[in-house]
């Protein structure tokens, strides 16, 4: 496989990427490579409770009992458990912070990492640790299931199987190949801040509407390099943990009342908005609708316009009705999905709370991946 090179854009500066071979332990001639599984639940380490029937998480033991293939592979396989484990509704910025914070610890020790984590979230969690992890350079694979490791059917072992063999994959050099947050799941590799869960119901439950899959697997797992984010290899892993959860999204819907819009702008506190808009950014043309978004943005509130579509890209301007969010201030969000603006503006708040410009301009800036941003 080649050696990669690659040159960034950021703020406008333009950067030559040269990867350097990281160090690699080897045991009787042979390269190890290692993994750290971070488990933090989620039906993937689920299993059914003998007495009740119902779905409980399992224990490690018992979770890496029914894959003992997995620990007697080539890949050394080391395990971190949340205690408890958590159904990802229940996982919020603290513990993306832990997650991260487990990364960081345990970045010079492993090749890569995966996170098992619960569906329902897992979008949000990966585009948090997207943003949380700047200059990273080694594979951070979430994956989980749609059925638990426990009943016969379950996705499980493919997932977990695949999202490992990944997290540990390198060229000749030793480069990781997808040194990204990433999301594995059934059988492709996605930018974690480009997913969406989309299906409850099938295998394929992500979707990457507005980014290709940056590897496809099959007998052979097939990777997309020139799609990948590269940072440079001699930048150093920073771990940004502040954040603030002061933020909403606002679903606009034909009939939405006055009495709504104003409820959330007056929210105590609120610092930055999603408005879910239709089309390429559209509202209606209400004047009150206007009034409510300029007075929340002249009081400092960061509004931005992220299209209810999954595919495509806002354009405000395209037409007339967009036009009173441009006058309002309200910014535009380009093709991001929900779950990375909602935590970019967190961590963005977290950081730079203290200057609103900066978190604004950062707002409207490609930081890994995340947003196709069309200057011309
Ligand atoms: N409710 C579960 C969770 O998100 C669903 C899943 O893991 O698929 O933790």
């Amino acid at each position: 496989m080649q050696r990669y090179e690659k040159i960034c854009i950021y703020e406008n500066i333009f950067v030559l990427l040269r990867r350097k071979s990281p160090k690699r332990r080897k045991i009787m001639g042979k390269t190890l490579h290692k993994v750290l599984l971070i488990s933090t639940g989620g039906t993937i380490t689920m299993v059914r409770d003998k007495s009740s029937g119902a779905l409980v998480p399992a224990d490690m033991e018992t979770f890496k009992a029914y894959m003992p293939e997995l620990f007697a592979g080539e890949i050394q396989v080391d395990i971190e458990a949340f205690n408890p484990l958590f159904d990802s509704s229940d996982i919020g910025p603290d513990k993306w912070a832990q997650m991260a914070q487990m990364v960081y610890d345990r970045y010079e020790d492993y090749d890569g990492f995966v996170i098992l984590h619960g569906t329902d979230t897992m979008s949000y969690s990966a585009s948090a640790l997207s943003f949380m992890l700047e200059g990273l350079n080694k594979p951070v694979v979430f994956t989980g299931s749609q059925l638990p490791v426990g009943v016969l059917r379950s996705d499980a072992k493919e997932n977990l199987m695949t999202a490992i063999e990944i997290a540990a994959a390198q060229d000749e050099d030793g480069d990781a190949i997808v040194p990204e947050v990433t999301v594995f799941f059934e059988d492709r590799l996605f930018r974690a801040n480009r997913t969406t869960k989309r299906n409850a119901e099938h295998f394929s439950a992500f979707n990457s509407y507005n980014y290709p899959a940056l590897a496809k697997a099959g007998v052979h797992i097939t990777y997309q390099p020139h799609l990948v984010h590269y940072n440079d290899v001699n930048a150093e892993l920073h771990l940004h943990t502040a954040y603030d959860p002061n933020v909403a999204v606002l679903k606009l819907f034909p009939g939405i009342q006055q009495s709504v819009v104003r409820a959330v702008l007056r929210t105590k506190g609120l610092r930055a908005l999603v408005l879910e808009t239709f089309g390429a950014g559209n509202a209606p043309s209400d004047k009150w609708l206007y009034r409510e978004l300029k007075a929340a943005v002249d009081k400092g509130i960061i509004i931005v316009n992220k299209t209810q579509c999954n595919t495509g890209s806002v354009e405000m301007g395209l037409y007339a009705v967009s036009l009173n969010l441009m006058k309002a201030g309200v910014l535009s969000g380009y093709d991001i999905t929900t779950e990375a603006l909602l935590t970019k503006m967190m961590y963005l708040l977290g950081e730079h709370g203290d200057n609103p410009a900066l978190v604004k301009k950062l707002l409207m800036t490609d930081l890994c991946g995340e947003v196709t941003i069309d200057n011309n």
